[in-house]
């Protein structure tokens, strides 16, 4: 067990995550001088694009940008502005009251006036052997993101959900063919998705299916095994791309509770504002976002909850003085 120690001082805001989200929030954040300090996780710097190679769709890059090498300069322009990062977790948070506290892993308590949440979201998995080693090398949970690499490719789509059959109608503009892998015999997606799905000649179904094998060649992906779910037999399927759409976790446990969540646990704020249920938390990136989840849609709305930050700041500010003008007016 930790000894907790407490820091001196109230900060003014305190960010946590390091993704586009948590970054560009700590960039502005810097550069009002609100001297941000941010809390990236022990394992997981950088955030989710620190797992993937090329990225093609964030503005400003012409010729693409490496995914970690992108959440470096992201880093290094929050830092030059006076942001202070600790690559640590946070364990726990009391956000209810004016001073909101949060302890990272060392045990240590902060305080702040304002806390920004921007802890992600993590693709679900199928949890078999080579899936990590190969995302970015055939193994994608994101089309928008990736399916521009797998021109006239055969690909496998897995999921039975709204998402699965977006994921599968999208990557038919470039791939050659599409099989979608479903462990039961009907969709759960809604109906106008799947007869979109049924209606795509480029789309076939595999039902009562999973994937039993994900198959490896020269660190790429050279196929998967399907599994008849029903009767157990195996057959090779010869895929260059498989892409697994089979639901997020966001990462909220830390804040059920104290901050409202929604049905499948993302954070529910005052749209189009971050403002959560409590005032001076804000949420930010794909732990507020189930529809879009792109590095720059979460770079928008850490922007987003850093004004949103700063103005509650600002009235707190605002209020002391009237109180304190008052206070000053009052004979006695
Ligand atoms: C393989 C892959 C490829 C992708 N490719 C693209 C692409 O090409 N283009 C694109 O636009 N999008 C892409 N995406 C999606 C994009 O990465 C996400 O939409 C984006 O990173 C979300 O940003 P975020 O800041 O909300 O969360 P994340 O990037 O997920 O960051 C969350 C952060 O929170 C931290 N954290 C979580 N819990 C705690 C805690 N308790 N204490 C402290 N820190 C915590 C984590 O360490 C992490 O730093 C890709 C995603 C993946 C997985």
């Amino acid at each position: 067990m930790n000894t907790v120690t407490e820091t001196d001082g109230i900060r003014e805001v305190i960010i946590i995550g390091s993704g586009p989200a948590g970054y560009t929030a700590a960039l502005y954040t810097a550069r009002a001088e609100l001297k941000p300090l941010v809390f990236g996780g022990a394992i997981f710097v950088g955030g989710a694009l620190t797992t993937t190679t090329e990225v093609e769709n964030f503005p400003g890059f012409p010729e693409g940008v490496d995914g970690p090498v992108l959440m470096e300069n992201m880093r290094a322009q929050a830092e030059k502005f006076g942001a202070e990062m600790v690559d640590d977790d946070i364990v726990e948070v009391d956000l209810t009251g004016d001073i909101k506290t949060v302890t990272d892993a060392a045990g240590t308590v902060h305080r702040a006036k304002t806390v920004i949440v921007a802890t992600g979201s993590g693709y679900r998995k199928l949890n078999l052997p080579s899936e990590d080693e190969l995302s970015g090398r055939g193994v994608s949970w994101c089309a928008t993101c990736d399916g521009f690499f797998f021109r006239d490719r055969d690909i496998v789509v897995v999921g039975g959900g709204d998402t699965a059959m977006e994921e599968a109608t999208f990557l038919t503009r470039f791939a050659r063919s599409v099989t979608v892998v479903h462990r039961r015999s009907v969709l759960r997606a809604s109906q106008v998705m799947q007869n979109r799905a049924f209606a795509d000649d480029k789309i076939s179904f595999a039902f009562d299916s999973e994937i039993a094998e994900i198959k490896e060649e020269d660190s790429k992906l050279a196929g998967v095994v399907l599994r008849d779910v029903l009767t157990g037999k195996t057959r090779d399927l010869g895929v260059t791309g498989l892409f697994i759409a089979i639901g997020h976790d966001p990462r909220t446990e830390l804040f059920a509770g104290q901050l409202d969540l929604d049905a499948a646990g993302y954070l529910k704020v005052a749209s189009p504002s971050t403002r959560t249920n409590l005032p001076g938390v804000f949420g930010a990136g794909d732990v507020v976002d189930h529809i879009y989840r792109q590095a720059i849609t979460a770079a928008g709305s850490g922007c987003t909850a850093a004004l949103d930050a700063e103005r509650y700041l600002a009235a707190l500010t605002d209020t002391k003085k009237i109180t304190d003008a008052n206070k000053s007016t009052v004979t006695v």
